[in-house]
C-alpha cells in the first residue's frame, strides 16, 4: 500500500486534471451501460413492442409530458432512444480510452525519468551489486509495466466499478419496482460467490508476476553478457554453453510465465459460471412468481452488466496485482538509500583545488565486514607524481576510487585541501579530479565531442590544443572526417591505443588538478604503452598525480612510491630507498625485470 500511495503521489498527482477527465468520461460511459441499456428494455422496448396490450407503457406514467406526443413520433423518439445511449456511451468510451491512453504514456515517461535519474545518483556500489541487464530491465520493462497498471487503475478499476454499482442500482430499483425481494437477497450472494475468486487469484497472481519480472530481469543480463563478451564467447568456443545458459534463463521465465497466466485465465470462466448461475436463478424464479417478458429482460440485462462489470473490474484488479510486483522491484531503486548523501551546506575550494590529499587513518572495505584498506595515514602534497605499487588485489584501486568519492570510506576521512570530501559536493569534488582508466571510455559522437566531455565549454582551439598534447593529431589524418569522424558505441572504429589517446585528450580539456592513472597503460601492447607514457607523463606535470601501475616503467618519473600489501601501505618512498629497504618492493621490482 506504502508503494501504491507513493506512486500515486509521484506520478498520478502530476496528471490530475488528465486524470478526472478520464474519470468523468469513465463514468458517463459507465452510467450509459449499467443503467443506460437495463431501463432501455424496462421502459422504451415496451412503448415500441406494444403489440395488442391495451395498458399505457410505463415510459409515459414516468414521464407523462411524453403523454402529448402522437404514437408515431413517440415510436420515432422510442427507436432513436438506443442509438442516442449508444452514441453516448461510445463517445464515452473512446475519450476515455484516448484520455487513459495519454495518461498512461504521460506516466511511463515520467517514470522513466525518474527512474533513469535515481540511478544516475545511486553509489556506485548499489550498480556493482546488481547486474547491468537486470537495472535495465528495471528501467525498461518495469515502467512499461507500471504504466499498464496505472491506465487499469485509473480506468477499468474506477470504470467498472461505477458501471457495477449502476447496474446494481438499477438491478435493485428493477427488483423492487416489481417486488422482488427474495431475487435480491440471493443475488447478493452470488456477488459474494464472484468476488472470491477475484482476491484469491489477485494474491496469487501478484506472487507469479514479481517472480516473472524477476526472470525477465535474469534473461536480459545473460542476453546483454553474452553480447559485451562476444569475443571471449567465440574465442573459447563458449557459444554452446552460452545458448544453455539462456535456455535455462528463458525456460525459468516460461514456467514462470505459464504459472502466471493460468490464474489470469481462470477468473473469466469462473465468473461467468457465477453469472449463468445467477441467471438459472433468475428464470426460475420467473416462472414461479409470473414475471413478465419485459421485467425479466430488463433484470437480466442489469445482471449481466453488474457481472459483466465485476469480471472487467476482476481482470483490472489481476493486472493491478501482477504489476505490483514490477512496482515493487522499481520501489527497491526509488527507496533505495544514498549511501554517498550530499552535504547540505557544502564547503567550497577557493577556485581551482591545490590538489594536496590526505588520507586520516582511513579503513574502508566494499562489505565492512571484510576490510580491504587497513589504517591508512598519509600526505600527499600538491603536485607530488605518486605510484600505487603492490601484488593485485592489494587495494591500490580502491585507494585511487575513495579520493573521488565514489565509495563512503568505513572510518576515518579523506581530505583534499584540508576540506573532508563528505563535506563537499560530489561534482565540486569531482571536477577537480581526472581519471584515465584501463579501458578508455567513449562514447558514440565525434572525436570531438568526445574531447569535449572533459570540459563542455572548451573552445576548439583547446580541444585542438588537447588533442596535439595527446598525440590524437597523429592519427587524425587517417580518419575519413578528421577530429569530426563519428564513432560507434564504446569508441568502436579506433584502436586500443587511439582510444586511450582521445581520453587522455579529454584529461588535457579537463586541466584538473588531482590526476588519477588507474593502469591506464595496462590493456596496450608494448609500442603503444612506450608512446603514450610520453603523453601521460606530460599530462602529469604539475598536477598531483597517482599512478596505479602494474609495470614499473609507467612510474619511472614518480616523486614518491607507495607499495600496498593486503591493504595495507608497506613501503613509502622513493624507488631506491624502497628498493632498499623494502622486501616486498625488491621482490616485486626484481620479478618484473626479469619478466621483461
Ligand atoms: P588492486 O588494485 O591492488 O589489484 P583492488 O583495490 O582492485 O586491488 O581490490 C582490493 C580488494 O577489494 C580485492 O580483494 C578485490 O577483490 C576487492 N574488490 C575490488 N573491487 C571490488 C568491488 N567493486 N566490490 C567488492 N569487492 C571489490
Amino acid at each position: 500500500m506504502k508503494t501504491l500511495i507513493y506512486f500515486w503521489k509521484r506520478f498520478m498527482l502530476p496528471h490530475i486534471g488528465l486524470f478526472v477527465l478520464v474519470l468523468v468520461t469513465g463514468a458517463v460511459a459507465a452510467a450509459a451501460s449499467g443503467a443506460g441499456v437495463p431501463f432501455m428494455v424496462k421502459y422504451v422496448f415496451p412503448v415500441v413492442f406494444r403489440g395488442n396490450e391495451t395498458s399505457t407503457p410505463e415510459l409515459l406514467n414516468v414521464i407523462p409530458a411524453l403523454q402529448s406526443f402522437s404514437p408515431d413520433a413517440l415510436l420515432l423518439l422510442a427507436c432513436a432512444s438506443m442509438p442516442a445511449v449508444f452514441v453516448v456511451r461510445g463517445l464515452a468510451m473512446w475519450g476515455n480510452a484516448v484520455l487513459v491512453n495519454i495518461l498512461g504514456i504521460r506516466i511511463l515517461e515520467t517514470l522513466r525519468m525518474q527512474v533513469f535519474c535515481r540511478v544516475q545518483e545511486l553509489p556506485i556500489a548499489f550498480m556493482e551489486s546488481r547486474r547491468k541487464g537486470d537495472v535495465i530491465s528495471r528501467i525498461l520493462a518495469d515502467t512499461s509495466n507500471v504504466q499498464n497498471i496505472l491506465t487499469t487503475v485509473s480506468n477499468d478499476l474506477i470504470k467498472q466499478p461505477i458501471t457495477a454499482f449502476c447496474s446494481i442500482a438499477a438491478f435493485i430499483f428493477l427488483l423492487v419496482s416489481s417486488g422482488q425481494g427474495v431475487l435480491f437477497l440471493v443475488n447478493l450472494i452470488f456477488i459474494a460467490l464472484a468476488a472470491w475468486p477475484i482476491m484469491e487469484f489477485g494474491k496469487r497472481i501478484s506472487q507469479k508476476s514479481q517472480r516473472a519480472q524477476q526472470g525477465l530481469g535474469e534473461l536480459n543480463t545473460t542476453v546483454q553478457q553474452n553480447l559485451e563478451n562476444q569475443r571471449e564467447v567465440r574465442a573459447y568456443a563458449m557459444e554452446e554453453r552460452e545458448i544453455q545458459d539462456f535456455r535455462e534463463v528463458s525456460g525459468r521465465l516460461q514456467t514462470n510465465l505459464v504459472k502466471l497466466v493460468k490464474y489470469q485465465k481462470a477468473l473469466i470462466p469462473v465468473m461467468e459460471v457465477v453469472t449463468a448461475l445467477a441467471l438459472a436463478f433468475l428464470l426460475v424464479r420467473g416462472r414461479m412468481c409470473g414475471l413478465t417478458l419485459t421485467d425479466f429482460m430488463a433484470i437480466a440485462a442489469s445482471l449481466f452488466f453488474m457481472f459483466d462489470s465485476m469480471k472487467r473490474a476482476g481482470t483490472a484488479w489481476n493486472r493491478f496485482n501482477e504489476a505490483q510486483g514490477a512496482l515493487k522491484r522499481l520501489a527497491e531503486v526509488m527507496y533505495e538509500p544514498n549511501t554517498i548523501p550530499q552535504p547540505e551546506h557544502p564547503k567550497k575550494f577557493d577556485g581551482r583545488a591545490r590538489g594536496e590529499i590526505r588520507f586520516r587513518d582511513v579503513s574502508f572495505g566494499y562489505d565492512p565486514e571484510k576490510l580491504v584498506l587497513r589504517g591508512v595515514n598519509l600526505t600527499i602534497p600538491s603536485g607530488q607524481i605518486v605510484g600505487l605499487v603492490g601484488p593485485s588485489g592489494s587495494g591500490k584501486t580502491t585507494f585511487a576510487s575513495l579520493i573521488p568519492r565514489f565509495y563512503e570510506v568505513t572510518s576515518g576521512a579523506i581530505e583534499v585541501d584540508g576540506i573532508d570530501v563528505r563535506e563537499l559536493d560530489s561534482h565540486d569534488l569531482r571536477e577537480q579530479l581526472s581519471l584515465v582508466g584501463q579501458q578508455a571510455l567513449l562514447f558514440a559522437g565525434t572525436i570531438r565531442e568526445n574531447i569535449r566531455l572533459g570540459r563542455m565549454n572548451a573552445s576548439d582551439e583547446e580541444i585542438m590544443a588537447a588533442a596535439d598534447s595527446a598525440a590524437v593529431s597523429k592519427f587524425l589524418d587517417a580518419q575519413p572526417r578528421g577530429i569530426d569522424t563519428e564513432l560507434g558505441q564504446g569508441g568502436a572504429g579506433l584502436s586500443g591505443g587511439q582510444r586511450q589517446r582521445v581520453a587522455i585528450a579529454r584529461a588535457f580539456v579537463k586541466n584538473a588538478p588531482i590526476l588519477i592513472l588507474d593502469e591506464a597503460t595496462a590493456s596496450l601492447d608494448a609500442e603503444s604503452e612506450r608512446e603514450i607514457q610520453e603523453e601521460l607523463d606530460k599530462l602529469a606535470q604539475g598536477r598531483t598525480t597517482l599512478i596505479v601501475a602494474h609495470r614499473f616503467s609507467t612510474i619511472r618519473n614518480a616523486h614518491r612510491i607507495l607499495v600496498f600489501d593486503y591493504g595495507r601501505i608497506v613501503g613509502d618512498g622513493t624507488h631506491e630507498e624502497l628498493y632498499a629497504s623494502c622486501p616486498l618492493y625488491r621482490d616485486l621490482y626484481d620479478r618484473q625485470g626479469i619478466e621483461s
